[in-house]
């Protein structure tokens, strides 16, 4: 056991799958006593009374919960009927929504179980077939801002499936290919590859690297390399269905195939795509591709002084991104993030009520080593210096057509500056920084709002105008985000709340419900949403009289007759909970449950 393993507070990878690799121990030392010093909910104590999901008998639930444990051992099943502790992101539960919109006790597990492999998962299909019982699969649970680890449905059974399938089942040094298990995090992977000396070899890894390869990938998360767009880069997948049987997508259906992670469509309709954010099936498996090194980087960023600038940069990035001399899924980000990212609470700066004034950001931004901006533009050049200094003179000169723009020097910015941090996720190395802005308030936790539109100066001035205007409606400090991926952009923006206030967990809920709606008015959809949010969200991509959701519900009729995996997910709700009041929506209030479940057998397994 090495020093670092016996003094740290924070569980390192070689201790726990979900642990922090031992360089950034330090990093995640200080970000957890920040967190920590600005918390005041304290958790529960004693017992507290399990949730038993509607649908099936007390004592009914009781013996099946008796019998899965004889099937996967006691110690693979948890009974939550604990107090509720929410941890940080780096000890983040398995049962519930440590960052919750509604009440604590709405989003909640009964129990957790741990599979060991792809039979064990068959089996707890089979079995939530056999008593009814709805599941919820998690990878790693850190989908934290969306749901994190908890289910739709009040007193699901989730399936925590990283904490015994965390294996790294392949890694392809000359195909440049892996295949992964839901437990393997961005860090692990990355260290695995480090470990084994493939410099050759990059990740793509999210703003935080904690997260499952798998369950982001399925969620259709990004990263910041070329190889952002992970559902892109994934190839193959092996999935129990909610009937428990089991399938291999592309190649993978052919026997003695060597190709299941080079091709990612085999022969036929390419099923893959049903199997995200769905309520489709449990993805046992994951293929994805990995980036050859480019053989050098160089990290840039540029500072603009007006929000309104924000049009013309838009114009300016649209055909240097589609054209690859901007290569990355770059952010342009509003100044208020630099002030956050500091990881100090707003009362620092501000201590009114509302949302803070922007003299105030200016004032304070105009003191930092980056000085007064209104956005700042993260971008990496890749490949050898030639080749870079070609891509970067052309950026540097489309850029400087907005009058102001400066290039900031890296060289002029201090080690902790925020840009580093964003130097090496565009690299592909897996940090921590981002969670810092959490603690703008105390209890800090996040939601995001995250419409995608076309890269136009126009729709990112609409959306960020609409943006402002609601969440100064509701006294909310604005922290816009435009991430541009090759053909659109999405705007996230995080809602920062302080999860012990309920009249606060009140404003962002409603404060999204809004936003949701008008920018589906305008012809903005959602790319991904919190789990609180997905009905809402589903019912905006309606066209022609819901014929999407009405397909959707016709696959999950069929995929799962009895409605046991994960319910609701993504606004699909199976035929026994329809037509319930289990939607969540603008008037729902802060309930989750509807009222029952047809008990009617469909099918017999
Ligand atoms: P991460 O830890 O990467 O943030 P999560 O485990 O929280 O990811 O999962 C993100 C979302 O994807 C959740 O909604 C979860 O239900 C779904 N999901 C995760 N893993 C799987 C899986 N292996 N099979 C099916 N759905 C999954």
């Amino acid at each position: 056991m090495s020093s670092k393993e016996r003094s740290s507070t924070v569980p390192l990878l070689s201790q726990k799958h979900s642990g922090i690799p031992e360089n950034l121990l330090d990093k995640a030392e200080k970000a957890k006593v920040l967190i920590y010093e600005t918390r005041t909910k304290s958790p529960g104590t004693g017992q507290r009374l399990l949730v038993i999901p509607q649908g099936i008998e007390q004592a009914r639930f009781f013996q099946a919960i008796e019998e899965l444990g004889q099937t996967l051992g006691v110690e693979n099943v948890e009974v939550n009927d604990k107090p509720l502790v929410d941890g940080w992101y780096m000890e983040h539960p398995n049962t519930h929504d440590m960052m919750p919109i509604l009440d604590d006790e709405e989003l909640v597990a009964s129990a957790v179980v741990y599979p060991s492999d792809t039979e064990e998962v068959q089996k707890i299909v089979l079995w939530a077939n056999k008593y009814r019982v709805p599941i919820f699969p998690i990878s790693m649970g850190r989908n934290l801002g969306y749901g994190g680890a908890a289910p739709r449905v009040r007193g699901s059974v989730v399936i925590d499936l990283g904490k015994r399938m965390n294996r790294i089942l392949d890694i392809n040094p000359d195909d440049y290919t892996c295949l992964v298990e839901p437990g393997v995090s961005f860090y692990a992977l990355y260290e695995t590859i480090q470990a084994k000396g493939y410099k050759h070899m990059w990740i793509d890894t999210p703003d935080l690297g904690g997260g499952s390869v798998v369950g982001n990938t399925l969620d259709r998360g990004v990263g910041y390399t070329p190889y952002g767009d992970h559902w892109a880069c994934h190839s193959g997948l092996e999935v129990v269905l909610p009937t428990g049987e089991v399938i291999r997508t592309g190649m993978g259906a052919l026997p003695g195939n060597s190709t299941w992670q080079t091709f990612p469509y085999g022969f036929g309709p390419y099923s893959d795509g049903i199997f995200s954010q769905s309520n489709f099936g449990i993805v046992t498996k994951m293929g994805m591709t990995l980036m050859p090194n480019p053989g050098g980087y160089e990290s840039f960023m540029y500072a603009f002084e007006k929000d309104e600038d924000l049009e013309a940069l838009i114009e300016i990035i649209r055909p240097l991104r589609i054209g690859s001399i901007l290569e990355n899924v770059a952010q342009v980000r509003h100044v208020i993030q630099t002030l956050a990212v500091k990881g100090r609470l707003r009362t620092n700066y501000f201590t009114g009520d509302g949302a803070i004034p922007e003299e105030i950001v200016h004032e304070h931004a105009r003191k930092m080593p980056v000085g007064d901006h209104s956005w700042l533009y993260y971008g990496m050049s890749y490949g050898p210096e030639h080749i870079r200094k070609y891509k970067l003179d052309i950026i540097d000169k489309e850029f400087r057509k907005i009058p102001g723009a400066r290039r900031i020097d890296p060289k002029t910015l201090p080690e902790d500056e925020y840009f580093w941090s964003r130097d090496r996720i565009a690299a592909g190395v897996p940090d921590l920084v981002e969670l810092l802005w959490v603690n703008w308030v105390p209890n800090g936790s996040h939601v995001a709002f995250s419409p995608v539109s076309p890269i136009r100066g126009t729709d990112a001035m609409k959306l960020f105008n609409m943006g402002k205007r609601l969440h100064d409606k509701y006294g909310i400090d604005f922290f816009p985000a435009f991430c541009v991926g090759l053909r659109e952009m999405h705007l996230i923006v995080e809602i920062v709340f302080d999860k012990k206030d309920p009249k606060k967990r009140k404003a962002a809920n409603d404060c999204l419900r809004e936003l949701i709606d008008d920018a589906a008015k305008e012809g903005y959809g959602e790319y991904r949403t919190h789990l609180v949010l997905m009905d809402q969200v589903a019912g905006t991509y309606g066209w022609n009289d819901n014929a999407l959701k009405k397909f959707n519900e016709k696959l999950k009729d069929a995929l799962d007759p009895n409605g046991i995996l994960a319910p609701g997910k993504s606004g699909i709700w199976p035929a026994r909970y329809r037509k319930r009041g289990w939607e969540l929506t603008k008037t729902s209030g802060n309930r989750s449950e509807g009222n029952g479940v047809a008990s009617s057998a469909t099918t017999k397994l």
